[in-house]
Parts: C-alpha cells; sequence; structure tokens
C-alpha cells in the first residue's frame, strides 16, 4: 500500500516537471523566441537525496541538452566519486536553463555569467522545481544558485562547506564552490574537497536517521 501510494507521488511529480518545463518553453518562446531547442532542463529521479544545482548550461551541455556533461561532466565524476553518491540517484539542474553567451571581438562565441533579465525569469521556475522535485537535501555550486535561492547578500567564500537557510522557505542549501572557480584558484581544491566529504557526512547521518524504525 505504501509503496503504490509512493509510485503514484512520483508519477503525479513526473507530471507536475513536465507541465512545468512545458509552460516554461511557452513563456520563454515568448521572450526569446526561436531559442527554446537550446533550453537544458534538469535530469534525474524527483524525491532525491540530493539536488545538484548550477549556474548555466555550457556548450556541450547545450548540444547534448543534458546539464553537466563535457568537461562540466569531469567535475561532476570528481564530486561523485568523493561525496559516493550515483549519478543516478541526484537530480542534476542549473538555475538559467539556457547557455549565456557572449562574442569576442573576432566573432568567438564563449560563456558569460547569466544577466538579470535571465534571472528574473528562471528563478521563479528553479523554486517551482524544487518543490516538485522535493529532494532531501539541495547542493549549490557557487554565488550564482546561492544568490538565487539564499538572496544577493550571501557569498560563497563566507557560506561553503555550510547549510545555508533558502529565503521564505523551511528549506537549506548546503554551499559549495563553483568547480570552474578551481581552475582559476587551484588553491582552493582542498577547501572544495573537504566541503564534499561534509557534505557527503550530512548525507549519511540523514539516511541513517531515516531508515530508524
Ligand atoms: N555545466 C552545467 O550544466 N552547469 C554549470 O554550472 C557548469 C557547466
Amino acid at each position: 500500500m505504501q509503496s503504490e501510494m509512493k509510485t503514484e507521488g512520483v508519477l503525479s511529480a513526473n507530471g507536475r516537471l513536465s507541465e512545468l518545463r512545458e509552460s516554461l518553453c511557452e513563456r520563454f518562446e515568448q521572450l526569446w523566441p526561436g531559442k527554446r531547442e537550446a533550453l537544458v532542463f534538469g535530469e534525474g529521479p524527483v524525491n532525491p537525496r540530493l539536488m545538484l544545482i548550477g549556474e548555466a548550461p555550457g556548450e556541450q551541455e547545450t548540444l547534448m541538452h543534458r546539464p553537466f556533461v563535457g568537461k562540466a561532466g569531469k567535475n561532476l565524476d570528481h564530486f561523485l566519486m568523493l561525496s559516493g553518491l550515483l549519478r543516478e540517484e541526484i537530480y542534476i539542474t542549473n538555475v538559467v536553463k539556457i547557455r549565456p553567451t557572449k562574442t569576442g571581438k573576432s566573432g568567438r562565441i564563449s560563456n558569460r555569467p547569466p544577466n538579470r533579465e535571465e534571472l528574473a525569469f528562471f528563478v521563479p521556475e528553479l523554486l517551482r522545481e524544487i518543490e516538485i522535485v522535493a529532494p532531501d537535501m539541495i547542493a549549490v555550486l557557487g554565488n550564482t544558485p546561492l544568490h538565487a535561492l539564499a538572496g544577493k547578500g550571501v557569498m560563497i567564500g563566507e557560506v561553503h562547506g555550510r547549510l545555508v537557510p533558502i529565503a521564505d522557505t523551511e528549506r537549506t542549501c548546503f554551499a559549495l564552490y563553483h568547480p570552474a572557480s578551481l581552475i582559476y584558484n587551484p588553491g582552493l581544491r582542498e577547501v572544495y574537497e573537504a566541503d564534499i566529504r561534509t557534505l557527503a557526512d550530512i548525507l549519511s547521518k540523514k539516511s541513517a536517521g531515516s531508515e530508524q524504525p
């Protein structure tokens, strides 16, 4: 009986996720016509142990229509190895679901941080996505998702490795540096890895707690 109810809950959450994506596509098309094919949605199970939130898809993610593949996928593998989690058991998404780009003088296209207009559109969508996915725990990678959930005054350098309250909710998110920041600041690697171990610790205590009769 309980497992039937659980299956029903998962089906309905998946249905609500599809509806959310459809309605996002329609509203997105009005603001950015002809670009909906470039949207990259989150992937993974609903009610997961962990929801991991990055900034925005890059080139590879846009080509493959999946978050955290290519170079970012290697960072994710490293995260999984240290945390002891499997990709299949986490829900992975980004704040902004389209690759923000800029074009250099030479015509070269590269990534840029999401702008105000993109954030204003996508952050409320992310909050709805969190409610539907209903993870046991959320981890944010870097300042973009941290600001989206906890507010602009909270800086990753000050709160990494800790649970931070999500504004206007009962939820918290665990703050991690974005793995791309290790490229510019290799000195952060040790801190980043220690933070992932802290996260794994919290997760295993949570699962031990929920297994108790
Ligand atoms: N790829 C993603 O999907 N998200 C990031 O934040 C970085 C790379």
